[in-house]
């Protein structure tokens, strides 16, 4: 098996803004395993909050030498291998496991999600996210936005009733809060949200800092709707430690370290009753049409960050009334469009 690499700046067709931070590109690293002619593509995406660059992410992938293995399906020896070579590294962990996966459905001629035995028919309806801006711009963004059913509302940056009651004043669909940690006040979080059930809120994800976890245990306990953790959900054993403290999890990637752990999270998740959501972060098709092999599995998705990108390099992955749209090619799914 033969492992290559490249980095890439994703353009990004608006500035994005969530509390905390603000850009106009997302790095990623593009991933290729080569196996006796057949090609897997992976990536790796790294907003620079999330502490890995290009630069950790290439030394990372030069370090992982998959010539030590001559069966590329053998894929929990090589997962427990990969995860071994150093600490942390989730998004260049991720790229090779995607790449690895990709192979393995083309090696066997099929999609991943029939591999898994999933059912393509019932993947969910997929938010579109909007970033944080003044209202004039939230309004038009929700009009060019206007082919999903359900959006997802950035929040927890100046004055977020202004932000919704925007949003409200030109669409009726439902919405997904996000926080993005930007609330402090347990009393406060709560008294927002019950406001935010009013105005056909399903769920607010990551409402206060990762690390107040009895306050995010007292609020989850209270709150009308559910919550899920985002930046204070990373690796799988985290499933276990965040039962009780919020009602579920958002599972990305470029957190799990790839599908094979993510598959695992959701297992758990659902034999602890808790909610799933699946994500992504800025990603090309490649990274987010891997996520959506998984979506038929779980409760919400937000699988929009091919969207957001001008300068894609795959294609394949649609969204159809809202829905992300499983197709019939091998692996992930995907084919490359651009040599760029
Ligand atoms: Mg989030």
């Amino acid at each position: 098996m033969r492992l290559s690499f490249r980095p890439y700046d994703l353009q990004l067709k608006h500035t994005f803004t969530v509390a905390g931070n603000s850009r106009d590109i997302t790095p990623v690293v593009l991933t290729e395993i080569e196996h006796e002619g057949v090609v897997g593509y992976g990536e790796a995406s790294l907003p620079p909050y999330l502490g890995e660059s290009q630069g950790s992410a290439v030394a990372f992938l030069r370090k992982v030498d998959l010539n030590r293995f001559s069966n590329p399906l053998l894929i929990d020896e090589i997962h427990a291998y990969i995860d071994s070579i150093e600490e942390g590294n989730q998004a260049a962990k991720a790229s090779v496991d995607i790449a690895l996966h990709d192979l393995m459905g083309k090696i066997n001629n099929q999609p991943l999600h029939e591999l898994w035995k999933l059912d393509a028919e019932k993947t969910p309806i997929t938010s579109f996210t909007i970033g944080i801006d003044n209202p004039e711009v939230v309004k038009q963004k929700i009009i060019e936005a206007k082919g999903f059913k359900v959006l997802k509302i950035k929040l927890g940056k100046g004055d977020d009733k202004k932000m919704i009651n925007a949003v409200r004043s030109v669409t009726d669909v439902p919405l997904y809060v996000d926080v993005n940690q930007g609330w402090s006040d347990k009393y406060q979080a709560l008294d927002m949200i019950h406001w935010l059930k009013d105005k056909r809120v399903v769920f607010v994800e990551q409402p206060l800092p990762k690390e107040q976890i009895d306050d995010m245990a007292w609020l989850t306990q209270n709150s009308p709707l559910p919550t899920i953790a985002d930046e204070a959900f990373q690796r799988l054993p985290d499933v276990a430690v965040l039962n009780g403290v919020y009602s579920g999890i958002n599972v990305k990637l470029m957190k799990s370290a790839g599908l094979y752990e993510a598959r695992k999270m959701i297992t758990e998740a659902r034999a602890l009753d808790m909610k799933i959501m699946i994500g992504c972060m800025t990603e090309t098709s490649c990274g987010v049409a891997a996520a959506a092999q998984l979506s038929p599995l779980v409760d919400w998705a937000d699988l929009d960050g091919n969207l957001l990108i001008s300068n894609d390099v795959f294609e394949g992955l649609e969204v159809v009334n809202g829905k992300v749209t499983l197709n019939n090619l091998p692996g992930i799914g995907v084919r490359k469009i651009s040599k760029e």
